[in-house]
């Protein structure tokens, strides 16, 4: 058994003067036995029994002190163990065979939280507390094999409960003491501090944790990239250097070319059945290192696999694929079919083509036909006018002629029918770019004044009103029968749609930009249709209603804009629309020679 240290202290020697006095009592003995037995014993046999004494004497203090030397030995010894278990780094605790604490080292002390005296025979299970680290449950005592030779070895790990509460993760064994005969003395307990290990483990623990974490969403996404590559819906073909050998090629990329397109066969060998361009784009952009994106390839193969070959259309993009450094190490190639939209676009083309032809002939027909009217037409007005001037005023009664109003009445809607004819000329020359403008000075102001003095039976015969408000003289540079067209064209559309309500015109001078206004409140123009009404042919009326060709509109932004100025329309069903022209007074160089470019029909 291992004794506390206090127990482990050498003996208290007897005092100095104990010892004299009992040498000298001894002495006194000796003297006492000889006077005594002086009368029975001769000197000699006394010599003898004193010599006999000697050597009993002798021998007792030679074992006294061989005694005395064993316990000295078996002190320092102890002393010795003593120090070590109070000084080695781990911590030590000894019980005694009833499970009593007999020693703990400092260490242990300072672990368990229990101070030597203190633990000194206290219940092993109260000074020594061990949880289980998983589940935290108080650890079982276990049974000791009484094997002393056993070297100690720290191995089981437990979590140490502090006197204080405190959770210290430790290492620990435990080994049984005997005395020399054997038997049992009690046990010996080592323990450690391992919570930086115990940090380091759940540290790598966790390290491997997140690792394994990342490994498996490093597998999924591959899974996923994977699953993409292989059903992508485009064709994909990855080729390694200048002969493009197949890296990687997806199930919709092999069908594409048959079982040709295999991994580790160079591009060059399975041509056969592509466009000879293919191979060139490979070797462009291996070469130069540019991505070609979009390129339509035809293509012919085999696709159904029923020996029939037939020719589909693929979106084909080429990037260069390269490596770390940047260099290139192949091409990287994207295919989707696109045999639906191209065939679909070339119905669309096929149409508009059709289309355009259409159009072609309707221009041609409109005008070769105004060119046919306008000869007959401005003869027909010609005589209309020598005839009206061939006749006398007033009647033989004096009242007005009555064929001159007869001829009055035919000349309106010839008129009209000459504008009509003139409008529809001017769409040819506009398309043709030929509308040539012819720059001079030119009163805007003065210019609306003759207009509007020019239809006044219009404006009488449609029973509305005109307000004008040109004072001023806004003077700039521009073709006057052009801007004449433009003001009669927006004034008789004000008229016509102004439902006998007045019509209001202005001009005015803004900087140095003339701005004219047309204003109406008649009915109106949906705000869906501003924008179209400028084009061609394009009407917002019924044409049971309104008749017309949808063209006045359209020429007169032409010239507007061959001007170098813009109109536009305010405008809301019911509630009348103005047209505001801008116009600078100068045509700027730059501005657009009137071509009928339009994207219209
Ligand atoms: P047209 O008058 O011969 O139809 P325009 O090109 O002059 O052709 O006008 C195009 C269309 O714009 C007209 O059909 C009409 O729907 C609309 N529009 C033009 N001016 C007016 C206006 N002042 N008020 C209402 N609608 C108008």
């Amino acid at each position: 058994m291992v004794s506390s240290p206090e127990t482990l202290a050498p003996p208290p020697q007897p005092p100095l003067w104990a010892r004299y006095g009992l040498a000298l009592l001894a002495t006194g003995l000796a003297c006492a036995f000889q006077w005594l037995l002086s009368p029975w014993l001769s000197s000699a046999l006394f010599a003898g029994v004193a010599a006999l004494l000697t050597l009993v004497g002798s021998r007792l203090r030679s074992s006294l002190h061989e005694a005395r030397a064993a316990r000295a030995s078996a002190l320092a010894h102890r002393h010795a163990l003593s120090v070590s278990l109070g000084s080695i780094g781990d911590a030590v605790l000894t019980t005694d065979s009833q499970g009593l604490v007999t020693f703990l080292n400092p260490v242990a002390s300072y672990f368990t939280g229990w101070r030597a005296a203190e633990a000194v025979g206290q219940p092993l299970s109260l000074v020594l507390q061990l949880l289980d680290p998983a589940s935290r449950q108080p650890l079982a005592p276990r049974a000791l094999p009484h094997d002393e030779a056993r070297p100690i070895q720290l191995g089981r790990q437990a979590l140490l409960l502090s006197r204080g509460g405190a959770q210290l993760p430790i290492e620990h064994t435990e080994a049984p003491l005997s005395d020399p005969e054997g038997l049992p003395l009690g046990t010996v307990i080592v323990f450690r501090d391992i919570s930086a290990r115990f940090r380091e483990d759940r540290e790598r623990a966790q390290l491997l944790a997140r690792e394994h974490d990342a490994h498996l969403e490093a597998e999924s996404q591959r899974e996923r990239l994977e699953t993409l590559f292989m059903q992508a819906p485009v064709a994909i073909c990855l080729t390694r250097g200048s002969d493009h050998v197949v890296e990687l090629v997806n199930p919709l990329g092999q069908t594409l070319v048959g079982e040709h397109l295999a991994v580790g066969r160079s591009v060059r060998e399975t041509t056969s059945g592509l466009d000879p361009n293919l191979l060139h784009l490979l070797d462009e952009v291996y070469r130069k290192g540019k991505p070609i994106v979009g390129h339509e390839v035809p293509l012919r193969a085999d696709f159904s696999g029923s020996g029939q070959h037939e020719v589909k259309y693929f979106d084909l993009t080429v990037q260069p694929w390269r490596g770390h450094e940047g260099e290139i190490l192949g091409t990287m190639a994207l295919c989707a079919e696109v045999t639906e939209q191209v065939l679909a676009r070339r119905e669309v083309e096929a149409l508009a083509q059709d289309l355009q032809k259409a159009l072609q002939i309707r221009d041609d027909f409109l005008s070769v036909a105004s060119h046919e009217l306008k000869t007959p037409l401005t003869s027909l007005q010609l005589q209309l006018q020598l005839l009206w001037r061939s006749l006398p005023e007033t009647d033989a009664h004096g009242q007005p002629h009555p064929a001159r109003k007869r001829i009055e009445a035919t000349r309106r809607p010839a008129e009209r029918l000459h504008q009509l004819v003139n409008n529809l000329l001017d769409v040819s020359r506009i398309r043709a770019g030929r509308l040539a403008l012819e720059h001079e000075t030119v009163d805007f102001a003065a210019l609306l004044q003759d207009v509007v003095a020019r239809a006044e039976a219009d404006v009488a015969g449609a029973g509305c009103q005109l307000v004008l408000r040109a004072e001023s003289p806004v003077v700039g540079r521009w073709d006057r029968l052009r801007l004449e067209q433009v003001v009669t064209n927006l004034l008789s559309n004000a008229i016509k749609y102004g439902a006998s309500h007045p019509v209001e015109l202005s001009v005015l001078q803004e900087g140095s930009t003339a701005r004219l206004t047309v204003k109406d409140h008649g009915i109106g123009i949906a705000p869906e249709s501003q924008a179209r009404i400028f084009q061609r042919f394009e009407r917002a009326v019924s044409e049971r209603h309104y008749g017309g060709f949808g063209l006045g509109l359209w020429i007169v932004r032409q010239i507007v804009e061959s001007l170098g100025g813009e109109i536009r329309v305010e405008s809301l069903p019911g509630q009348g629309a103005t047209f505001t022209v801008s116009l600078p007074l100068e045509a700027p160089p730059g501005a657009r020679p009137s071509s009928g470019s339009y994207p219209t029909v």
